[in-house]
């Protein structure tokens, strides 16, 4: 397989974005992404909204191979297109990343497995998905308390 399609294959399997183009810099992979296009409406008045403009997020995902995987999410900021509405833009969310996080959260999932069951430091980790020592940890947390959640459920 290529890697572009490897790459491309990647990206849609978040389900939610589609590949715009990529580059590598050093050994990683760099992609910009979008979310796909659908019909998007005000959360408040539920008038159709407009693109207005965009903010690029960076998030690390899962790698590809051995080669680390840095999306680049074009998010769309919307536009109320109702003149009466008080909510005037937002930015766009998605559910394969948590809002204000810097990994997938299958990436998230994937650097928790690694601490809680191959037992690789907080500080290795960090170091390997290029985030800070809190965000490793915090993602560990949260990864941690789900599991609890689950199993008394
Ligand atoms: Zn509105």
């Amino acid at each position: 397989m290529s890697e572009r399609s490897e790459v491309e294959r990647a990206i849609e399997s978040l389900g939610e974005l589609r590949l715009i183009d990529y580059h590598t810099v050093g050994d990683e992979i760099v992609a910009q992404v979008e979310t796909l296009r659908k019909p998007v409406y005000c959360p408040i008045c539920g008038s159709v909204a407009e693109p207005k403009d965009r903010r690029t997020s960076t998030i690390r995902d899962l790698p590809i191979g051995n080669k680390p995987l840095v999306l680049l999410w074009k998010k769309r900021v919307w536009n109320c297109t109702n003149p009466d509405c008080p909510q005037v833009t937002w930015t766009e969310t998605a559910d394969f990343v948590s809002s204000r996080h810097s990994l997938t959260n299958r990436a998230k999932l994937d650097l928790a497995r690694q601490a809680l069951i191959e037992k690789v430091s907080v500080a290795q980790l960090a170091q390997k998905w290029k985030v800070s020592w809190s965000t490793a940890m915090s993602s560990i947390k949260e990864v941690q308390d789900q599991i609890k959640v689950n199993s008394h459920a």
